[in-house]
């Protein structure tokens, strides 16, 4: 197997992919992404008449990528819309970069941006309130991860959004997969899938706006060379806060990766399949979704849990 050349037209090749056994020149590799995409927008009917999507960006790859694609696929359906969420957390560094990158990428795309802050909306930014509290690397992206979702879901909602769009890729559903087993979360596993909207059969569950993830089959360091090779802007460096178990659980699987080619794509593909009988134990036991009394927001208690967190 010639690893430098690609295998369907012999030109110099930009990747080899171990899992297929076949190696890609630039051309060939876009359009294959483009192509695994497209056929998991049909196959999971992700977009339907009527939407109007609003992509989470980052400007990370991940999302710069996820809101291209989507542009690529939909953009010209006179029925389908497009906007961009993004989220200032207050982070120095990084994430001001990233802000800006995600400008940029509205603006080559003509997409029209939304930006919402956790000072605006918490009172607060994420190093306020990170030095206030004394968090470790370990707890900051738990709180991190609850705010942004809690922002997102609502702004999706006032601005009309019918499905929000993540750029999560292969390894990020992987290892979130792997993380609720570990924790024993298995609430939470039903939130993950391509298409997320189990909440929003259970009563009072239409506050919350249905999520879906075209990129999840398509490997992180592929979503990577994508965005470089396509010439999308977006941020290379990570957040600064970036720890906790997630990181140690992604290390693990990176080495069996390494070791057993396509071992990813089985824990999801896996997962995929023990999903509806989990949905299914768990539908006896859902009760419906409380409303907060501080915010008014969707949850499973009385108060959700930004608001425990932030209030
Ligand atoms: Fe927030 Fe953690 Fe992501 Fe940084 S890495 S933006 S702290 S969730
Ligand atoms: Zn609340």
């Amino acid at each position: 197997m010639q690893k430098s050349k690609c295998s369907k037209c012999g030109a110099k090749a930009v990747i080899f992919r171990d899992y297929e056994g076949v190696a890609l020149c630039r051309g060939h590799f876009l359009r294959s992404i483009e192509k695994r995409v497209k056929k998991v927008v049909r196959k999971h009917g992700m977009i339907e008449p009527g939407d109007r999507i609003g992509v989470a960006l980052s400007g990370g790859k991940d999302s710069a990528v996820a809101l291209h694609l989507m542009n690529m696929i939909v953009g010209n359906r006179p029925d389908v819309s497009i906007i961009a969420i993004s989220i200032n957390e207050g982070i120095r560094g990084s994430r001001d970069l990233a802000l800006k990158k995600s400008v940029e990428l509205c603006k080559k795309l003509d997409i029209e941006q939304h930006t919402f802050s956790y000072k605006e909306e918490f009172g607060k930014s994420l190093d306020e309130k990170v030095k206030e509290m004394g968090l470790g690397k370990d707890d900051v992206c738990g709180l991190c991860g609850v705010s942004r979702r809690w922002i997102l879901n609502k702004k999706a909602r006032e601005l009309k959004v019918t499905k929000l769009c993540f750029g999560m890729n292969l390894d990020d559903e992987a290892e979130s997969i792997m993380m609720n087993y570990v924790r024993g979360d298995i609430p939470r596993a039903c939130r993950l899938g391509p298409v997320t909207k189990y909440s929003t059969k259970r009563k009072g569950g239409d506050m919350f706006i249905p999520r879906i993830k075209p990129l999840r089959w398509i490997p992180e360091k592929e979503v990577g060379l994508y965005a470089r090779l396509a010439g999308l802007p977006f941020r290379p460096k990570e957040c600064k806060y970036r720890g906790g178990l997630r990181v140690d659980v992604e290390k693990a699987l990176l080495d069996l990766e390494k070791k057993h080619v396509g071992l990813m794509f089985t824990v999801v593909n896996t997962f995929d399949r023990m999903l509806p009988g989990i949905k299914k134990t768990l539908d006896s036991k859902e009760t419906a979704i409380k409303k907060c009394k501080i915010c008014g927001e969707p949850g499973s208690h009385e108060v959700c849990k930004a608001c425990e967190l932030w209030r």
